[in-house]
């Protein structure tokens, strides 16, 4: 992914900079423990469509 365009995306929800996980290709906002999908290479910035990390199935 570009790192410069890694560099302008924030979070929809809370506007803090974004990581970038190259495994499962999504952007984690740590603030919201949320992840968005990146798909075809474009990041999908949508809340509605994040996956949250602290779902029960992410559980241990
Ligand atoms: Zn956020």
């Amino acid at each position: 992914m570009d790192k410069r365009l890694l560099d302008i995306l924030v979070c929809p929800i809370c506007k803090s900079s974004l990581v970038h996980d190259a495994d499962k290709n999504e952007l984690i906002c740590k603030a919201d423990k949320l992840a968005y999908p990146i798909r075809d290479g474009i990041p999908v910035m949508l809340a509605n469509e994040a996956r949250s990390l602290d779902a029960p199935h992410n559980a241990a």
